[in-house]
């Protein structure tokens, strides 16, 4: 697998925002965001797509969602936000590195587009 600009970040050769980071993961602000906050949670381990993600992953994944959550609350968004996981072109990923968007702050309708 080639390095993507997510793995560049982590390798810190490209600059972000990050705002949290710990031995299996990296948070940091979406450079076009979509909504006032909008966070990508990235594990360091390079899995291209959630599809790619395997038994040995559970607790990296598991990890990964109580992120959003502690990142959540730390911001004080904790009480409306959305999670989303594109996986696959066909779904609008576009860097194939696995990656939670987290965003908060606008209004949601459902079901999403
Ligand atoms: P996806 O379309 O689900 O693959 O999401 C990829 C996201 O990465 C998009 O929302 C982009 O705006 C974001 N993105 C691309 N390059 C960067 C970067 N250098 N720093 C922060 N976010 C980025």
């Amino acid at each position: 697998m080639s390095d993507t600009i997510f793995q560049k970040i982590i390798d810190r050769e490209l600059p972000a925002d990050i705002i949290y980071e710990d031995e299996q993961s990296l948070v940091f602000r979406d450079i076009n965001p979509v909504a006032p906050t909008h966070l990508l949670i990235i594990p360091k381990k390079q899995i291209e797509k959630i599809s790619d993600a395997n038994d040995e992953d559970q607790e990296l994944l598991g990890h990964l969602f109580l992120v959003a959550g502690k990142v959540a609350k730390q911001l004080e968004i904790d009480d409306a936000f959305r999670l989303v996981v594109n996986n696959g072109a066909g779904a609008q990923q576009t860097v194939f590195h696995l990656h939670i968007h987290l965003i908060a702050e606008r209004e949601f309708s459902w079901p999403p587009g």
